[in-house]
């Protein structure tokens, strides 16, 4: 059997509730849900249901949770996919997955396809191209393009796609009729990082009164990531000392081992 490229999934648990935060986006994104649950609704009267819409934001803040939750919600099989995948794994055939990927979505629809990290196939095209450039590459970042363009208006799959780097995309992407919606996924503040500290301390065994202002205060620029990264620290932490209870110092430990590694992470970077 041929290796896919995707992952497909159904019966998905994620729902709006475990997404903290992001009001805005979760607001902009029920609108795709209520196209998917509903699309006669829409097309009854005329309109076309969009096909795709770009989840733009710093990494670990989320945008692959809400695309999960989004099929949760909407009770729709989810294919996903990366984008690294396909310039990586696929060498020679990256097109014909993709056409691969949109049959069976279409068999399966009303579904979703989340295409994760989609600069790395959906860069401008005819960049960078002194040495013969990437075919490969472009000839998936084609066929996206003609997938998206196919699609009969009552096909009823959307397309979300997830980047950090929406500067570097092909404009040819966000044409109409194609990602022409672009929702923003933001780094939490204080009190949605609260929030999300809420949801990910709900499952671990915790000494009475934690609190979550304080822990929300203690972790700046930290993303939904790095906060589901802290809770687990913790409890391990926690467990090392053959503790009962995760507890305020387990918390206030696993925070300076992630700032660590959160600042090894950049000096490599820069
Ligand atoms: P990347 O760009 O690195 O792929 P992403 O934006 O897609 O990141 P996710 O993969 O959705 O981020 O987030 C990773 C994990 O961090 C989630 O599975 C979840 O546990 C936690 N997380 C991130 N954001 C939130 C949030 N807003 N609410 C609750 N948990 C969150």
């Amino acid at each position: 059997s041929k290796a896919r490229l995707f992952d497909e999934k159904t019966d998905i648990k994620t729902t709006f509730k475990d997404v903290a935060g992001l009001e805005g986006a979760k607001e902009e994104i029920q609108e795709i849900v209520e196209f998917l649950k509903n699309p006669e609704k829409y097309t009854n009267l005329g309109g076309k249901i969009p096909k795709g819409a770009l989840l733009v934001g710093p990494p670990g803040t989320g945008k692959t949770l809400l695309a999960k939750a989004v099929a949760g919600e909407a009770k729709v099989p989810f294919f996903s996919l990366s984008g690294s995948d396909f310039v990586e794994m696929f060498v020679g055939v990256g097109a014909s997955r993709v056409r691969d990927l949109f049959k069976q979505a279409k068999e399966k629809s009303p579904a979703i396809i989340f295409i994760d990290e989609i600069d790395a196939v959906g860069r401008a095209r005819g960049k960078n191209n002194m040495s013969g450039g990437n075919d490969e590459r472009e000839n998936t970042l084609n066929q996206l393009l003609t997938e998206m363009d196919g699609f009969g208006t009552n096909s009823n799959v959307i397309v979300l796609a997830a980047t950090n780097r929406a500067d570097v995309l092909d404009k040819a992407l966000m044409r109409a009729g194609r990602f022409d919606r672009q929702i923003f996924v933001d780094l939490p503040d204080v009190r949605e990082r609260k929030e999300i500290f809420e949801v990910h301390l709900a499952p671990l065994k915790k000494v009475e009164g934690l609190d979550t202002d304080f822990l929300a205060k203690q972790t700046p620029g930290f993303s939904g990531a790095d906060i589901a990264n802290v809770c687990n620290e913790a409890a391990l932490i926690a467990a090392r000392y053959d503790k009962k209870a995760v507890d305020k110092q387990d918390f206030l430990d696993a925070v300076d081992r992630i700032v660590g590694g959160l600042e090894k992470k950049n000096k490599i970077v820069t």
